[in-house]
């Protein structure tokens, strides 16, 4: 493996004196440095080869022995000292103090094609940040991280990505439900690939301990690094970064809702300061159309962060990052602007998202009410968000197709559409037809671009969970068939209609498809 190495991070940030990896907090430094767990008999399972030739690996490289053993951390390459990051972090609303790569670990930095990108095992071992945990990681949450960050790429989403995903060959306890219920199971280690794995706790874990002086040698290695273009630290240039990252955070959100993605655990530490989709946990995608939807169980008596509740999350995470940055910036009216510039932006950005999703171009007074009365009948009987969206799309302008016989194959129970329900899908039809009058492209053309934003195939829970059994039973075939699958999700692909349907009954309740927590 032949890597452009560019250390930044370890070189221009400060570390921890200490080296001895002990559960501490850890003060006035960035990171600790770590060694990675050995493991007993690592194996990859699957390695992503688009990233692999972004971060200039060949195809010869990614088969050796070197590239197995530095992926599962049991080897480290000449002129790398691996690390974990020290931040802090919002959790469920509450300041939880410090957190920190409790389970990750950043083996280097490498520049490639002008392109800055740091290398992370997660599930390598413990760190100073490990408190309760094992720094290990389970099969079963590594294929879903896998999985789902390479097809959030290829939806067009912000997200970290995935290089590759090996078994430890080691087993690791897990209580799943976190019911008593504790089992063995196979561990796994994923490395994942971003720009920067920085995230709003890093920020508010140096205001927390006003450490005023880190806090800015980190916002200004942060901006030359990854905001080059807003140029030499200054008051100016903090509320322009701030304002940066408002709009990636609320561009990254707006796209999870057009895709029906929800994240599950909006922690600020959760919150890449590149708005990057990160740390894919127990996040799920909607099946039917349910603003309250969370697939959290651990925040199932608030459903803080449900589906709909997601941009409001995001500005809520914006102002605990304001508060963070405030030190530097001393000026509440700036962040304040900023912060209700999000809300204006989300009208706007969500109304224009909406409407690509409904193939309609021209500005109509009444858009954001039709929108608002589809919103309101998607709610009346269960309906699959994708298979709604994705027919919607071969809807004729002369009405020529009943509209309610397109979707149907959208409704989870047919019986359960009473003639009231019914009603009110074909007047909300009526208006549909009424409003495409108004459009100037053809029907041809408008489907192609509403086939652009309205996926076909999504990482559906039910999907991941049958990859997971097979994996535990040593079959990795389903990893690589819905791995193909989801790198042209827009494309018609009719070798794989068969993914393109409704969540099976028998997933409907099931643990890992419709209930997952935070035990990974
Ligand atoms: P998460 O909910 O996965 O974002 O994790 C929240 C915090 O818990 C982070 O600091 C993680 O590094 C840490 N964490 C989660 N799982 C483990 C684990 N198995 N061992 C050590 N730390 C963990
Ligand atoms: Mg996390």
């Amino acid at each position: 493996m032949n890597l452009n190495l560019k250390h930044t991070f370890i070189t221009e940030l400060p570390a921890d004196p200490i080296t001895k990896n002990t559960r501490r907090q850890v003060s006035g430094a960035c990171f600790s440095y770590v060694t990675p767990q050995q493991t007993s008999k690592p194996e990859l399972i699957h390695v992503s080869e688009d990233i692999s030739e972004e971060l200039g690996l060949k195809k010869e490289d990614l088969k050796s022995e070197e590239f197995l053993n530095v992926m599962t951390g049991n080897s480290a390459l000449d002129d790398t000292k691996p690390y974990a990051i020290c931040y802090g972090g919002h959790q469920f609303g509450n300041w939880a103090g410090q957190l920190g790569d409790g389970r990750a670990i950043n083996l280097f930095d490498i520049k490639h094609d002008e392109k800055q990108w740091t290398i992370q095992l997660k599930g390598a071992g413990e760190t100073p940040y490990s408190r309760q945990g094992d720094g290990l990681a389970v099969l079963r949450s590594s294929i879903r991280e896998y999985l789902c960050s390479e097809a959030m790429h290829h939806l067009g989403v912000p997200t970290t990505r995935a290089l590759s995903l090996a078994l430890t060959g080691d087993e690791v306890m897990r209580d799943m439900l976190y019911d008593g219920n504790q089992a063995y199971e196979k561990g796994a280690i994923v490395s994942r690939v971003s720009p920067s794995f920085l995230r709003f706790g890093n920020y508010e874990i140096f205001a927390a301990r006003q450490d005023h002086k880190n806090l800015k040698t980190l916002v200004d290695y942060t901006i030359k690094h990854h905001f080059p273009h807003l140029g030499k630290p200054s008051k100016d240039t903090y509320i322009q970064f701030f304002y940066e990252v408002m709009q990636r955070t609320l561009d990254m959100i707006i796209h999870w809702q057009r895709v029906g993605f929800v994240h599950g655990v909006m922690n600020t530490d959760n919150m890449s300061i590149l708005g990057l989709t990160i740390d894919y946990g127990p996040y799920g995608w909607l099946e039917g159309f349910d603003f309250g939807w969370t697939p959290n169980t651990t925040d199932a008596q608030n459903k803080r962060y449900r589906f709909a509740n997601q941009p409001n999350i995001g500005l809520w995470n914006l102002y605990q990052l304001a508060n963070a940055l405030y030190p530097l910036i001393e000026d509440v009216k700036p962040l304040e602007d900023i912060l209700e510039n999000y809300k204006t932006g989300f009208e706007i950005k969500s109304l224009a998202m909406m409407k690509s999703k409904l193939g309609l171009l021209e500005n109509e007074e009444k858009d954001q009410q039709l929108i608002q009365t589809l919103e309101d009948v998607l709610h009346l009987v269960e309906t699959d968000m994708t298979i709604f969206f994705r027919k919607l799309s071969n809807f004729k302008k002369d009405n020529s197709i009943n509209g309610f016989q397109l979707i149907q194959d959208a409704f989870y129970s047919i019986d359960s559409i009473t003639d009231t329900i019914k009603k009110q899908w074909y007047d909300w039809f009526d208006l549909y037809h009424f409003r495409l009058e108004k459009e100037r492209l053809s029907d041809a053309e408008r489907k192609t671009k509403m086939d652009f934003v309205n996926p076909k195939y999504v990482l559906r829970n039910y999907m991941a969970q049958l990859a997971i059994n097979d994996a535990n039973k040593g079959d990795y075939n389903l990893i690589d068939e819905l791995f193909q699958l989801l790198k042209q999700p827009y494309s018609e692909q009719p070798e794989h209609e068969k993914w393109f349907a409704k969540r099976p009954e028998w997933a409907r309740h099931k643990v890992g498809c419709s209930m997952l927590s935070c035990s990974s």
